[in-house]
C-alpha cells in the first residue's frame, strides 16, 4: 500500500526536532553535527537570532500580498543584491526550479526580442542539476531523472562536464545560450577551474549568446565569495540562486544585467507567492549577516581550514579517499570503494550530517557560521569511521 506521503525518496532513518547554530536534535533527543544543512540552505545555521527575529517581526505584520502590489522590502532586496552583483535587476521566486525556469524563458525571450526566434537551444554539462520540473530535468540530461517523464521540453544540449571543445563544437545557428553550476553540487562537488569559466564567457561573446550561472548551491556565500562565479572574474548574463539566499525560508531569484532581461516586460513572466513580505523580510536579513564586514572571509578561513584537514584525512587513508573536492565549505570526498548511502548512514550512526553526491562523493555542505572546533569534531568521527573501514578492507 501507498505511503500516504507520496514515497519519492529514500529517507535516512533519523527524524529532528530542533536545531540550533551547527547542530541537529532527534526526536530522541541526540545531537548531530549538521555539514549538510538542508542541501545548503541553512546557511547561518539553526534558529539564527537573526532570522528568528525577522521572522516573527514580519509574521506580525504581513505575510503575503501579491505582486499586484509594491512590496518595498522586494525592492530594497532586489536593490542589495544588484549592488553586491553583477546584475541590474531580480525576479524572486520560490524555489531554485522556479528561478532556473525563470533564466531559461528569459534566454529565449532575449533571442526573440532581438529577431532571432530560432535561438532557443541551451548547451549544458554532463551530471548537472538544475531542479526538477520538465525544462531543469531536460537540462540535466540525466535518464535517471528524466526517465519515463518524456516527452521532454526541447531545446538542451548536454556536452561533457568541463569540455570547452566540446562547448564549441555543440553551438550551432540555434543555440541561445550556455547554463553551468560554477560548482556541481548533485554531480559530485565537481568545480569548474578559473580558466574554463572565462573561455565559456568568451564563447559566449564571441557568439552573441548567453551565459547562464547556476549558482542555486554554489552561490550565497557557499565558496567564500558571495557568488562562486566570483572567484574566475567570468560574469554571467543570467543567474540562478536558491538555498542559502532565503537561510530556511523558501526563496530562489534569477539576477540578470539589464540587456539579457531586456525582454521581460509587464506580463511576461509572474509567480503568486514569489517575493511575498515575509520571504523578503527573511532574505533581508540573511543579507544583513552575510555582508556585514568579515564574514565571507570567515568563510574563506574556515573553508581552507576544512579543505586542509580533509587533505590529511585523505592521506591517512588513501586507499579509501581518492579525491578531495570543492571550494570553500562546499567540500567532498571520493569514496570509490565503499556505497556513498552506507557511509552517510554510519556517520549519521556517529552523529554527524554529511550526504550523497554523485560519483561516489560524500558531500559537506555546513553553515556557514562554522568554528574551527566543529571541524575538529568532524575530523573525530570521519577518523574513527575510516579507520573501521580500512580494517574491514583488510
Ligand atoms: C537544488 C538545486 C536546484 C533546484 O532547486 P529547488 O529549490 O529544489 O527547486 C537547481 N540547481 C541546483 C544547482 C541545485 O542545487
Amino acid at each position: 500500500m501507498i505511503t500516504s506521503l507520496m514515497p519519492t525518496y529514500a529517507r535516512m532513518p533519523v527524524a529532528f526536532e530542533r536545531g540550533e547554530g551547527m547542530y541537529l536534535y532527534d526526536t530522541d533527543g541526540k545531537k548531530y553535527l549538521d555539514f549538510y544543512s538542508g542541501i545548503g540552505v541553512m546557511c547561518l545555521g539553526h534558529s539564527h537570532p537573526v532570522l528568528v527575529k525577522a521572522l516573527i517581526d514580519q509574521g506580525q505584520k504581513l505575510w503575503h500580498t501579491a505582486n499586484t502590489y509594491r512590496i518595498p522590502l522586494g525592492d530594497k532586496l532586489a536593490q542589495r543584491l544588484v549592488d553586491a552583483s553583477f546584475a541590474d535587476t531580480v525576479f524572486f521566486t520560490n524555489s531554485g526550479a522556479e528561478a532556473i525556469e525563470c533564466a531559461i524563458k528569459m534566454v529565449r525571450k532575449y533571442h526573440y526580442d532581438k529577431g532571432n526566434k530560432g535561438k532557443y537551444r541551451l548547451i549544458t554539462m554532463a551530471s548537472a542539476f538544475h531542479g526538477r520540473t520538465l525544462a531543469g530535468i531536460a537540462a540535466s540530461g540525466q535518464e535517471k531523472l528524466t526517465k519515463g517523464f518524456e516527452p521532454l521540453p526541447d531545446g538542451f544540449d548536454v556536452v561533457p562536464f568541463g569540455d570547452i571543445e566540446a562547448v564549441k563544437a555543440a553551438i550551432g545557428p540555434e543555440t541561445g545560450g550556455i547554463m553551468v553550476e560554477p560548482v556541481q553540487g548533485e554531480g559530485g562537488i565537481r568545480s569548474l577551474s578559473d580558466a574554463a569559466m572565462q573561455e565559456l564567457r568568451k564563447i559566449c561573446d564571441d557568439n552573441g549568446i548567453l551565459l547562464v550561472f547556476d549558482e542555486i548551491q554554489c552561490g550565497m556565500g557557499r565558496t567564500g565569495k558571495l557568488f562562486a562565479h566570483e572567484w574566475s572574474g567570468a560574469k554571467p548574463d543570467i543567474m540562478s540562486v536558491a538555498k542559502g539566499i532565503g537561510g530556511g525560508f523558501p526563496l530562489g531569484a534569477c539576477l540578470a544585467t539589464e540587456d539579457a532581461a531586456s525582454g521581460m516586460t509587464v506580463g511576461t513572466h509572474g509567480t503568486t507567492y514569489g517575493g511575498n513580505p515575509l520571504a523578503m523580510a527573511i532574505g533581508n536579513a540573511v543579507l544583513d549577516v552575510m555582508l556585514a564586514p568579515g564574514f565571507l572571509d570567515r568563510v574563506v578561513e574556515m573553508g581552507e581550514m576544512l579543505h586542509g584537514r580533509l587533505a590529511a584525512l585523505q592521506q591517512r587513508y588513501s586507499g579509501l579517499i581518492t579525491e578531495v573536492r570543492g571550494k570553500g565549505l562546499m567540500a567532498g570526498i571520493q569514496v570509490p570503494s565503499i556505497p556513498t548511502r552506507d557511509i552517510v548512514v554510519d556517520m549519521i550512526s556517529r552523529g554527524m550530517l554529511p550526504a550523497v553526491a554523485g560519483d561516489n562523493v560524500v558531500r559537506m555542505l555546513p553553515p556557514l557560521i562554522i568554528e574551527e572546533s566543529h571541524i575538529d569534531e568532524a575530523m573525530e568521527k570521519y577518523d574513527a569511521a575510516f579507520a573501521e573501514y580500512e580494517k574491514k578492507a583488510e
